[in-house]
């Protein structure tokens, strides 16, 4: 578990100014209090009890990749740790300057250039979610990417973290995005990858840079594919009696080879919630489904989803209406945590096959960790080969524990039934400083080990968000 680390970097904030300009460095306290830390719940604990997470002792804003080639340059030099920072929203510590150093905010970098015809948009890292899905929809398109954090997070935070919107099983995560990338690495050289629809010139090296969570390089510039505006919009939901048939029922839509945008199937906790107008889902399993595309297609799998859904009862537009208002209302971490209450949510992904066994174990041992007062889960992203499960719990830690110690319980009670399943430890949020404990077991040790040996052959002097993911 990171602390607070002494070591300072002297000079650092003049050197900085004289190599980029005094406009883009920042020492001054409220940025290295505002940049030491992300949206991980430990690193709001630990503000909430007004102990500092980690202060960079420097805060960089680039405006263009020249500026990050020197800053990289610097660091390598200097042997100073450099810690990417798109949004902040990451919720794992991923971005949390844990040995000091430079942050490098990426944000000023924000330009956009959409190339109609090959719908292809090329885009700086630091490019707003939101930002980008507007400009994208008033020239009539659209990305399709619409993670829940749309409004605050980038372009280059969801490469290196893998990120997935809600749209997911239409337009894919932003792995199925991504055709071309600009890079920084160590000592301070520009990658460049090209876009093209598809290229077999060597292994896929920028894929080297999804999921990697800032520890080989610092993503400058993105080229994502785009699709034309859905011509049209179909809005349904099912009550289902158990959480196995609405799985069964989407499992074969896949199959079939439709592909809802949006497909969520609440467990009978959560269903409360989003069916609350819906008096008959009371103790049942309740699903959202959306269409979008052209508008032959979606009537087309309208049909293959009413088919498949024949034995659940359809219950209107209400419901998914009601989720389209809601789904980016986030409020609950900062409400519940300064009144003593420990929530979060942690994700996972499993084959079909062993879906129902890991959502049930991995509810009871939340359920069975002391001071829980409720664990509960929606399936919110789809394949053909199985399914995401995002799990949701709140306690108050019982008065012998700290809160610290409760929600370190509950992940691990998570984590270990998800291994114990077959599951994946993370499927959209990735790894950084929580889940730095499991991934070795979830890779298994030779793959985990080749990580660290791609890690050292590309940042050999351990720059690059130094202590992320346990690398
Ligand atoms: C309320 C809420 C809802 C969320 N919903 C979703 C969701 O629906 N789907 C989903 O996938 N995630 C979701 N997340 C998680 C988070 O938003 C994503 O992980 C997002 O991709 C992070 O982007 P960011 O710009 O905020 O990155 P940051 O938090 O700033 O950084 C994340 C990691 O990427 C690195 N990084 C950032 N920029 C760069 C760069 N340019 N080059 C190299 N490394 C970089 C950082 O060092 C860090 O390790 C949610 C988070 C919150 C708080």
């Amino acid at each position: 578990m990171i602390s607070q680390k002494e070591k300072k970097f002297e000079g650092i904030y003049n050197d900085l100014v004289e190599l980029i300009g005094a406009r883009k460095v920042s020492n001054k306290i409220v940025d290295l209090l505002s940049y030491s830390h992300d949206y991980w719940p430990i690193t709001l604990f630990w503000l909430l009890e007004g102990k500092v997470p980690s202060l960079p002792d420097v805060v960089v804003f680039p405006e263009k990749t020249e500026d990050v080639v020197k800053v990289v340059r610097y660091a390598y030099e200097n042997d100073v740790p450099l810690y990417p920072y798109g949004g902040g929203t990451g919720v794992l510590g991923g971005a949390v300057p844990e040995y000091g150093g430079i942050v490098i905010d990426l944000k000023k970098m924000r330009k956009i250039q959409i190339f109609e015809e090959d719908l292809i948009v090329e885009v700086e890292a630091g490019v707003n979610g939101m930002l980008l899905e507007t400009h994208l929809n008033k020239k009539g398109f659209t990305l399709g990417h619409f993670p829940q954090s749309l409004y605050s997070s980038t372009v280059g935070g969801w490469i290196s973290t893998k990120a997935i919107g809600q749209f997911s099983t239409k337009y894919g995560g932003i792995e199925n995005m991504l055709i071309g990338l600009e890079v920084v690495v160590p000592p301070g050289e520009i990658l460049h990858f090209k876009p093209n629809p598809r290229a077999a010139v060597g292994p896929d090296l920028k894929g080297l840079f999804i999921e990697a969570e800032g520890m080989l390089g610092i993503i400058t510039r993105a080229y994502l594919r785009i699709w034309p505006y859905p011509e049209k919009r179909i809005l349904m939901s099912f009550i289902s009696d158990t959480l196995a048939d609405a799985l069964e029922a989407v499992k074969n839509i896949l199959r079939r080879g439709a592909k809802p945008a949006v497909i969520r199937i609440y467990d009978k906790v959560e269903t409360r919630k989003w069916f609350h107008m819906i008096k008959r889902a009371k103790g049942k399993v309740g699903t959202i489904i959306i269409l979008e595309g052209d508008s032959i297609l979606v009537e087309a799998e309208k049909h293959i989803v009413e088919e498949e859904f024949k034995d659940a009862i359809p219950t209107g537009e209400e419901p998914a209406k009601y989720w389209l208002e809601k789904r980016f209302d986030v409020k609950e971490l900062p409400e519940f945590l300064p009144l003593g209450i420990v929530i979060d949510t942690i994700e996972v992904s499993v084959p079909w096959s062993k879906a129902v066994d890991l959502y049930n174990d991995v509810i009871n041992a939340m359920r069975n960790v002391e001071g829980t007062l409720i664990a509960f889960a929606h399936a919110s992203h789809f394949y053909p080969q199985g399914v995401c499960f995002y799990f949701i719990f709140g306690g108050i830690p019982p008065k012998e524990k700290s809160p610290l110690d409760y929600y370190r319980e509950i992940w691990n009670a998570t984590m270990r039934a998800t291994l114990r399943n077959g599951g994946s430890i993370s499927h959209h949020h990735g790894i950084g400083r929580m889940r730095a404990m499991w991934i070795a077991e979830d890779l298994g040790k030779s793959i985990f080990t080749f990580l660290k040996k791609i890690k050292s052959a590309v940042d050999e002097k351990n720059i690059m968000n130094r202590g992320n993911m346990g690398v």
